[in-house]
């Protein structure tokens, strides 16, 4: 019989008190659900936060030899189920096998790498204008964290999360996308192999509205941790600063690729491939404007519709080029915005349409337009689709005043042979990520990740070295000896 119990609170896997039920669904064959199981209330969600704020005391005593190497072994276990933790995310998300392996072995790369945190996530000491006085800093966690997470990294955006939260000494109480919530139950079950004490992770699946919102007013909640949508994240972020508690959010983006004249046209259209249906454009940090100077748009347009139409289109298991949307949902958005753009009368170069064979699940052939200007919505707004729009500029400065003209900075890349309009450009660009002669796509673990404007609350960045800093109280510490 299939396992319904989705809740994980105080160490004890149980059902959903909902009298609601969610059911999971394979994007290539929606037809044929995964799972179905009760919803978390409320209730059990207040109930989820005071087991972890009791549970708290006790992990912050834990000695970082006690984390650091529970974070190996959590990272150890992922790599061992690799296979199987691929094989949930494809069917439930839809993203090609391989790309499902990659993320999971990044999971894993991710719990390894915030694990050193243990023995260095500390304060400092700093010189004392008092000859008498000893003047440093010390890190305390923040308490319990509410950890709300998207679809479209559905094991790594967690795992950097809990990582980070666990290893600074915090409890946590864990909400997914309810559109991936095998993958985090198969993550949390291996947290709990790996020996995470009953209470310190809990995990409650049930909807943004009811789980979502209860966590983001509930008093026992010293910190959120947000990943989704601009609208979403600006509703916890409002939430979190009426109650004064610190939020993070990293939220949408509308992410330009600029190509300029001397650069290389083969490296750029790949780029553009690559980052606009890559994990078909469901990545915050996807392609969506290719931004292109008029001397090079028309040999670079032509590349990449030449690509983009020798993509494989197909169910994440085959592992072709690009797997379905995500839901029914996204698959009419990916539509619609099809017919806006058409409409604000921008040129379809190729794709659109469902391709042929491929009716049942939510597929889109890889979407080029062009002729695409500022003032259209498809310049304007996340699509989270494969749909690529080309832009030309006359020059530099049109194609940075292109670039900057959205709500959103999350990522972007410049294409150029020269090293000097490189350095204009990482200046003048509004995005918190940027590549120069890179896709838009991608990131290092040991740098930091975090968008500007409506991407991201701008407060810490996730990742990097300094990814602690969120989930830590500091406090200045002035040591007079007597
Ligand atoms: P959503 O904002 O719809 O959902 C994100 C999470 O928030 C889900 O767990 C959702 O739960 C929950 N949620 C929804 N409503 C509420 C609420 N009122 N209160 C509290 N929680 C709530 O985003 P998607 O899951 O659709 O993810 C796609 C979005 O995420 C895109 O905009 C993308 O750009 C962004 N994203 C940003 C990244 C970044 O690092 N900047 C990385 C990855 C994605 P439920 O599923 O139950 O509705």
């Amino acid at each position: 019989m299939t396992d319904t119990r989705y809740q994980y609170i105080d160490g004890e896997w149980i059902e959903g008190d909902s009298d609601d039920e969610m059911t999971v669904r394979n994007p290539a064959v929606p037809d044929d659900p995964l799972a179905t199981f009760p919803r978390a209330d409320r209730e059990q969600t207040r109930n989820a936060v005071d087991v972890a704020t009791e549970a708290s005391e006790a992990w912050e005593e834990t000695t970082p030899d006690e984390r650091d190497s529970l974070l190996y072994d959590i990272a150890d276990l992922i790599d061992d189920n690799v296979d199987e933790l691929a094989q949930t995310l494809t069917k439930e998300e839809g993203k090609a096998l391989s790309s499902s392996r990659g993320e999971v072995s990044r999971a894993a790369e991710i719990f390894r790498f915030f694990a050193s945190y243990a023995r260095t996530a500390t304060g400092e000491t700093i010189p004392s204008s008092d000859p008498d006085t000893f003047t440093y800093t010390i890190r305390e966690p923040l308490g319990t964290v509410a950890l709300v997470t998207p679809w479209n990294f559905p094991i790594a955006t967690p795992s950097w999360k809990l990582a980070t939260a666990l290893v600074t000494g915090n409890t946590v109480v864990f909400k997914p996308s309810s559109q991936t919530p095998m993958i985090a139950k198969q993550l949390v079950e291996l947290l709990e192999r790996a020996g995470v004490p009953d209470g310190v992770v809990n995990l409650v699946v049930g909807s943004g509205s009811t789980v979502g919102d209860e966590l983001t007013t509930n008093d026992g909640i010293d910190g959120i941790s947000f990943t989704g949508s601009t609208g979403v994240g600006r509703q916890i972020a409002q939430a979190a600063a009426d109650r004064g508690i610190p939020i993070q959010t990293e939220m949408g983006g509308k992410n330009p690729q600029v190509v300029l004249p001397d650069a290389d046209i083969e490296d750029a259209a790949d780029a553009a491939i690559g980052g606009a249906f890559g994990l078909t454009g469901q990545a915050c940090t996807a392609t969506s404007r290719l931004i292109v100077h008029e001397d090079v748009i028309d040999e670079l347009t032509d590349a990449v519709v030449e690509r983009a139409e020798s993509l494989s289109v197909g169910p994440g298991m085959d592992d072709p080029d690009m797997g379905p949307a995500v839901s029914e949902e996204q698959d009419e958005t990916n539509f619609d915005y099809i017919d806006i753009a058409k409409e604000a009368g921008a040129t379809l170069l190729t794709g659109g349409t469902r391709p042929d064979g491929l009716e049942s699940g939510y597929y889109i052939e890889p979407t080029v337009f062009t002729d695409v200007t500022s003032d259209m919505r498809i310049a304007q707004e996340e699509v989270f689709g494969p749909v690529l729009s080309i832009m030309e500029a006359s020059d530099f400065d049109e194609a940075i005043e292109i670039a900057n003209d959205v709500e959103f900075g999350l990522s972007s890349s410049v294409f150029t042979a020269d090293m000097a309009s490189a350095r204009r450009f990482a200046n003048a660009i509004e995005a918190g990520v940027v590549k120069v002669n890179g896709a838009t796509t991608g990131s290092q673990i040991q740098m930091p990740f975090g968008g500007m404007k409506a991407s991201s609350s701008e407060t810490q960045k996730e990742m990097g070295q300094t990814a602690y800093e969120f989930y830590t109280h500091e406090k200045a510490v002035y040591r007079t000896d007597p």
